[in-house]
């Protein structure tokens, strides 16, 4: 443990200092005020590698790269010095009124080399929520170019996650985050998720992705084709509980896609710039999307950025029919976060980060992941590259769970955090997403 660094950038001020102002004035975003307040939050006051210190000086492993977004890891020097030397440069300049700037070209060119080839173009956002509010802005203008106004349906999946805003909650299928300000917005259905553990009973995983990817063709059927605009997805659902579909979805899901005529939108938010061993989800499925939101691991989580990859056939209908796309946002590519993302992208490409994940770490991983499979409270361990998750249970042969569901994952996330290892639990579904550049000591 590297005490000397701790010790040295520890705060003018004390916890319990922070505490008090963080009770008093800071509302925490997917948090209960009432009981953080009663507890205090945790400060975290600086980090390194894939390690966090708080302010008693504690060292923390961090199993979730921040919120599943610090793919090169802390303390990387090389994207503080871009964000430094861009921000004095040009700090900010606006792509809205014919204009552009360095940063934001480079980036859109190297983002369209690594997409799959049939994605040439860039949208961009700050978030992955904004680029989910743009997918739906850009499908629904998409069809009505096409002079079918009526194709606005836009199909995703129950437990998926497009972020927060009220477009992106809406794609979102998680039902506590619906109860909470009427949503969803008019026009998104939700299916069935592939996640064969939960909810494949008694069918084998193959049958059960069949099953799931087929509840689209029962929907669309259901709706008319003439109404669907698009299917979301991620490619591995990971707020949802890293829920990762029999080998059987991804091809049938494709098929329907083509068959009806509908837009694919892959999510890439988590899966994106590496986590499965390849520069995105889609490419470990080898899907070729019409959009592919993304956000986190573009910059590493070093400056908020996001944006829409969008394919050559719909780049050419927006662009062929004229007329304004009446959406962006002042910072749409700003030009701190894409020199920054450039770096990141330099970071990932130059130090073979990405091949590292698919051929060393991401396959050691898995395998000391496996280890837990015996374990008499877990049901299934579960992961593809840097990500993973277990199945805490009372009873492995039925998977039945322990009393309420997300007690037991709860608790046993508190005992991690108490021991100084950051995992996130959904449900009673244990997940980690360190950063790729975690080494085989640190996965031990
Ligand atoms: C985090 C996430 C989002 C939302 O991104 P924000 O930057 O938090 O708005 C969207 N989709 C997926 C798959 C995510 O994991």
């Amino acid at each position: 443990m590297d005490n000397t660094h701790s010790s040295q950038a520890m705060p003018a001020h004390d916890t319990e200092y922070w505490q008090a102002l963080d009770r008093s004035h800071h509302l925490h975003p997917f948090s209960d005020p009432k009981a953080l307040n009663a507890e205090g939050s945790r400060v975290i006051t600086h980090a390194e590698g894939i390690y966090l210190w708080d302010s008693n000086g504690n060292q923390i492993l961090d199993g979730m790269a921040g919120l599943w977004c610090v793919n090169v890891g802390y303390g990387q020097h090389t994207l503080a010095e871009a964000a430094y030397h861009q921000l004095q440069t040009l700090p900010f300049y606006n792509c809205f009124f014919k204009t552009s700037h360095p940063p934001v070209i480079e980036l859109a060119r190297r983002l369209a080399e690594l997409a799959p080839a049939n994605i040439n173009h860039v949208f961009f956002t700050n978030s992955g929520s904004e680029a989910n509010d743009t997918v739906i802005r850009m499908v629904r203008r998409y069809w009505d170019l096409q002079g079918q106004a009526d194709k606005t349906v836009i199909i995703s999946r129950h437990n998926a996650y497009h972020g927060s805003t009220m477009g992106g909650a809406s794609l979102g299928g998680m039902a506590f985050m619906h109860r909470q300000g009427g949503l969803p917005i008019p026009d998104i259905e939700h299916i069935q998720q592939p996640y064969w553990y939960g909810e494949g009973a008694s069918l084998s995983p193959e049958e059960f992705g069949l099953q799931a990817a087929r509840a689209l063709e029962a929907k669309i059927q259901a709706l008319g084709e003439h109404r669907v605009a698009a299917f979301i997805a991620e490619p591995i659902q990971g707020a949802g509980g890293v829920i990762i579909p029999p080998e059987s979805y991804w091809p049938e899901i494709k098929r329907i896609c083509a068959r009806y005529d509908i837009l694919l939108v892959v999510d890439e938010v988590i899966c994106g710039f590496g986590r499965l061993g390849h520069w995105f989800g889609s490419q470990y499925y080898q899907l070729e999307p019409d959009l592919m939101p993304f956000a986190k691991g573009v910059t590493s989580g070093y400056l908020p950025l996001g944006g829409v990859l969008v394919s050559d056939k719909v780049a050419q209908v927006l662009t062929e029919h004229g007329g304004e796309f009446a959406h962006g946002f002042t910072y749409s590519g700003h030009p701190a976060a894409c020199a920054v993302a450039l770096a990141n992208l330099d970071l990932l490409q130059g130090q073979g980060i990405i091949e590292q994940v698919a051929n060393e770490t991401g396959p050691y991983l898995q395998q000391r992941w496996q280890s837990f499979a015996d374990h008499p409270l877990i049901g299934e361990v579960r992961g593809v590259g840097i990500l993973a998750a277990l199945e805490l249970v009372k009873d492995k042969p039925t998977h039945a769970r322990f009393g309420k569901l997300g007690d037991t994952g709860t608790l046993c996330r508190d005992i991690c955090f108490k021991n100084n290892l950051v995992m996130r639990a959904v449900g009673d579904t244990m997940i980690i997403s360190p950063p790729l550049v975690i080494t085989r000591d640190e996965i031990d």
